[in-house]
C-alpha cells in the first residue's frame, strides 16, 4: 500500500497540512479543483490593478501565521489602525479603538462612543487579552450582539461602529456570530495590525506553495468521492492513499464525507473601481455608520499598498454584504451611494469588476466554536481541516491544517 497522504483542497488549510507533512518527510499529494491553489485567497490582475477576490486583510498577530510565514518577503503594508465612520453626512475618525480605547473613541460630545463606551471598551479589552487564546475559547458562548449589549455599550456605539466593523468581518450585520469569534477578533486587533502583502493577498498561500514540491500538487482536479483510503476524481481516475484529508470548504466537505453538513456559509460581494485620486488619502478602512444603503465598508487599497495600482491611479474596493444581488442594479445603487458620499467625481470612477462570493465564510452562530483542540479525525484513515472547523479566518485555516497533519503523523507511525 502507498504511504502517500491525499489532501483534497489547496486553500490555506490544505497547504499548511501539506507543509507539515512535507517537513516531517511524509509523502503527500494535494488535489484542488480550481486552476491554482489559494482557495478563497486569490488575487487577479485587471487593467494593471491587483484585485483580491473579495476584500480581506491579514492580521499580523495571527499566532500560526507568525510561526509559518516569512513576513519580510510578504512585504506587508499596514492599515492605519481604527476606521473612518460615515455618519450624518460626514466622516468621523476613530483612531485605534482596540489598543487605545480612551484616545480613540470620540468624547461624549461627538457622535461615536460615549465616555461609558470607552470604559466598557477598556474592560472588554482586558477580558479578551486575559489568559491564552485557548482560554478564550473555553469562555461561555453567546452571540456577539449579546456580549455587546451585556457589556453595556450604547446602541449608538453598536450601530455606528460595531455593526459595520464586525459585520464586515463576520459578513453578517446582525452580529449573531459566536462571542468566541468576537473575542478572538478583538484580541487579534488588539495585538497586531491589519495589513495586505504588497503583491496582493494571494501572496500568502503562494508563499506556502513555493515550499512544497510542485509535482505533489495537482490543480484542475476535482474529487467526487472518497472510498476507504482512496479518492475518486471527476475524470473517473481513482487514487489510493494511506490516509485522506478533506481540506475543502465546509459545505463541500460535508458532501464528500457524507456527514450531515455544516451550518452553511455567508456570502459577500465586492466591487472594484479605478479612479484618478482617492477622496480619502489615508490607508484606513471607511465604515458605513448610517445604517442606510448597500455599502458596508470601503477602502482604497492603493493607499495601503501603492503596488495595488497602476500609473499613480487609485483603486477603490467596496464591500456589500450578501451575495444574491443583480450585478448591474447593484453597481448602479453603489455608485449612487458613493456619489452621495464623495460627490460628482464618482461619475469618472471606472468599474473594473464585481466579485460575488456565495460562500465566503462558514456561518459561526453559537454553539459554533469548540475549544481549538477539536479532533480532526473523521473515521479511520479519514481526516478533515479547514476554517469551518476552527475560527473562520486565515489563522483558523492554517492551524486546522497543521493539526490534521499532526493527527495523521501520530496515527501512521
Ligand atoms: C471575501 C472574504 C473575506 C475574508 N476576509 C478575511 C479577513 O479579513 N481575515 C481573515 O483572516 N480571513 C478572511 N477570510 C477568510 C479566509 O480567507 C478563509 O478562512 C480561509 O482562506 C479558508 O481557507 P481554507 O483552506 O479553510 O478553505 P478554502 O480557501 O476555501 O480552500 C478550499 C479548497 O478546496 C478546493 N475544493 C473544494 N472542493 C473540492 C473538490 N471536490 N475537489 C478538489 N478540491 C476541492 C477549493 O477549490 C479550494 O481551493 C475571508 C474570506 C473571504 C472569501
Amino acid at each position: 500500500m502507498t504511504s502517500r497522504v491525499i489532501i483534497i483542497g489547496g486553500g490555506l488549510a490544505g497547504l499548511c497540512c501539506a507543509l507539515r507533512l512535507h517537513e516531517a518527510g511524509r509523502d503527500f499529494l494535494l488535489l484542488d479543483a480550481a486552476d491554482a491553489v489559494g482557495g478563497r485567497i486569490r488575487t487577479d490582475e485587471v487593467d494593471g490593478f491587483l484585485l483580491d477576490r473579495g476584500f480581506q486583510v491579514f492580521l499580523t498577530s495571527y499566532p500560526e501565521a507568525k510561526r509559518v510565514l516569512d513576513y519580510d518577503s510578504l512585504d506587508l503594508k499596514l492599515f492605519e489602525p481604527g476606521a473612518i465612520v460615515r455618519l450624518g453626512g460626514k466622516f468621523h475618525r476613530i483612531a485605534d479603538p482596540w489598543r487605545r480605547p480612551f484616545d480613540a473613541l470620540g468624547t461624549i460630545f461627538t457622535p461615536i462612543g460615549s465616555l461609558f463606551d470607552k470604559v466598557r471598551m477598556m474592560s472588554l479589552r482586558s477580558s479578551v487579552l486575559d489568559g491564552s487564546l485557548a482560554d478564550q475559547f473555553r469562555k461561555p458562548e453567546t452571540t456577539t450582539m449579546d456580549v455587546l449589549r451585556e457589556t453595556g455599550f450604547s446602541e449608538e456605539m453598536i450601530d455606528r461602529f460595531f455593526r459595520p466593523f464586525l459585520g464586515g468581518i463576520f459578513l453578517e450585520p446582525e452580529l449573531a456570530t459566536s462571542s468566541r469569534m468576537f473575542n478572538f477578533v478583538f484580541r487579534m486587533f488588539s495585538t497586531g495590525d491589519a495589513s495586505v502583502p504588497a503583491a496582493g493577498m494571494e501572496a500568502i498561500p503562494r508563499q506556502i506553495a513555493t515550499r512544497l514540491p510542485k509535482e505533489k500538487i495537482r490543480v484542475n482536479t476535482r474529487v467526487t468521492g472518497i472510498e476507504g483510503n482512496a479518492v475518486k476524481l471527476e475524470s473517473g481516475e481513482v487514487i489510493e492513499g494511506s490516509a485522506v484529508i478533506v481540506a475543502t470548504e465546509g459545505d463541500a466537505a460535508a458532501k464528500l464525507l457524507g456527514t450531515n453538513g455544516t451550518k452553511g456559509g455567508v456570502g459577500v460581494t465586492c466591487l472594484y473601481y479605478a479612479l484618478d485620486k482617492a477622496p480619502i488619502e489615508d490607508p484606513i478602512l471607511i465604515l458605513n455608520g448610517e445604517n442606510e444603503g448597500l455599502i458596508n465598508n470601503i477602502c482604497f487599497p492603493t493607499r495601503v499598498a501603492p503596488s495595488y495600482g497602476r500609473a499613480g491611479r487609485d483603486l477603490a474596493s467596496v464591500t456589500v454584504l450578501g451575495a444574491g444581488h443583480n450585478e448591474a442594479e447593484l453597481e448602479r445603487k453603489v455608485r449612487g451611494q458613493l456619489t452621495q458620499w464623495f460627490g460628482d467625481v464618482v461619475a469618472s470612477w471606472k468599474h473594473l469588476r464585481t466579485y460575488t462570493i456565495p460562500y465566503a465564510l462558514p456561518l459561526q452562530l453559537p454553539p459554533a466554536l469548540a475549544a481549538p483542540e477539536r479532533d480532526v479525525r473523521v473515521r479511520p484513515g479519514v481526516y478533515a481541516c479547514g476554517d469551518h472547523l476552527d475560527t473562520a479566518s486565515i489563522q483558523g485555516a492554517m492551524v486546522s491544517g497543521r493539526r490534521a497533519a499532526e493527527a495523521v503523523l501520530e496515527d501512521l507511525v
